[in-house]
């Protein structure tokens, strides 16, 4: 899983995915015809099929994050988030500031060490404003080194946990590591497979929906992270989904819901060919498809999803096991799927 690890610990928070994407060009320059990018930043790569149709494939290559808002006479730093984070997640946890050079730094909320706060104190709710960065260096360094604007990304390691694997940013870099493994394995295949690693998804699906304009496609499969709210302190009729039981096929989510006949068609090729699958209902939360959806006068969509604990936190956990299901669910669909011939939309 070292494509993984590449993947997770590169940083690109939406609107500036450039260090990532250079890696998933290399990526699809292996595996692709072509690779180009658009005016807004996805990257593009099609694998040429037998003429017949063309499918979008997206996985979202941003990650949350923040941006440098202010910096005070202290040369402490104030953050604008890029995305959404439960503040209490952000406890301790360290930062890279990517200014003129990368800096490492604490994150820390503005307020007393706990040992001299009050119990009234104690009881006040933190959000993301009130916590700044530390780099540990003089005003005048911070303010040579780093400008308001620059990007801020959270630092954690790579790490295998048991049987799964553990990473900041594993939204949505898990779905492009199935998008590009998928395509590997590929031999014969009907259609024409564009390759999307979409750009500003965490701020509402900005990049899959110019780059479904510009390919016109006659399906959209996105390949996403969900959540598995396995663990304690969740009822189990609200998991979603969970860890290590199979790939997720998605029914509906808050911005889309899948094509009846594309999640048949899903289904049925993960019964036949014996892949771990589960059906997953999302209440709350989106994925590109919501946008590859609208695009021109509609196009039908899924969403192949990999089970992840922890989202939106340093931690997010995947199994190995649903990654594979994912990337061999997607390849097999790929081999068989006509989409000229596929039953979908209303007919
Ligand atoms: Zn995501």
């Amino acid at each position: 899983m070292k494509l993984l690890e590449l993947l997770t610990q590169t940083p690109g928070i939406a609107g500036r995915e450039e260090r990532i994407r250079a890696v998933i060009r290399k990526e699809m320059e292996n595996s692709c015809d072509e690779v180009r990018s658009d005016a807004l930043g996805n990257l593009i790569g099609l694998k040429q099929g037998s003429g017949r149709g063309k499918i979008m494939l997206a996985g979202h290559m941003d990650e949350i994050g923040f941006l440098v808002k202010y910096i005070d006479d202290k040369g402490f730093i104030r953050l604008q988030p890029v995305g959404g984070f439960d503040p209490r997640t952000l406890m301790g946890q360290r930062v890279v500031v990517h200014g003129k050079e990368d800096l490492l730094g604490n994150l820390s909320p503005s307020t007393k060490p706990v040992h001299i706060l009050t119990e009234e104190e104690k009881k006040k709710q933190l959000q993301v404003k009130d916590f700044f960065v530390d780099l540990g260096l003089p005003p005048e360094q911070v303010k040579e080194k780093v400008e308001v604007g620059d990007p801020v990304t959270l630092r954690q390691e790579f790490a295998r946990v048991g049987n799964n694997y553990s990473s900041k940013a594993m939204d949505d870099r898990a779905g492009v590591l199935v998008m590009l493994e998928a395509v590997k394995k590929l031999q014969q295949h009907p259609a024409d497979i564009y390759l999307v690693a979409t750009v500003q998804e965490e701020v509402g699906l900005r990049g899959a929906l110019t780059s479904a304009f510009g390919i016109v496609p006659d399906l959209g499969i996105a390949l996403d992270v969900t959540l598995a709210a396995d663990y304690p302190g969740g009822e189990e009729p609200e998991y979603v989904t969970r860890l290590g039981a199979g790939v997720a096929i998605k029914i509906m989510d808050s911005a889309s819901i899948s094509d009846h006949n594309l999640v048949k068609s899903l289904r049925d090729i993960a019964r036949s060919e014996n892949i771990d699958h589960q059906m997953e209902i999302l209440p709350r939360g989106g994925t590109d498809a919501g946008s590859i959806q609208r695009s021109q006068a509609g196009v039908p969509v899924a969403t192949l999803s990999v089970p992840c604990r922890y989202v939106h936190t340093v931690n997010e956990m995947v199994s190995r096991k649903d990654l594979e299901a994912a990337i061999n669910l997607l390849s097999s669909f790929l081999t068989q799927t006509d989409p000229l011939k596929l039953k979908i939309g209303t007919a």
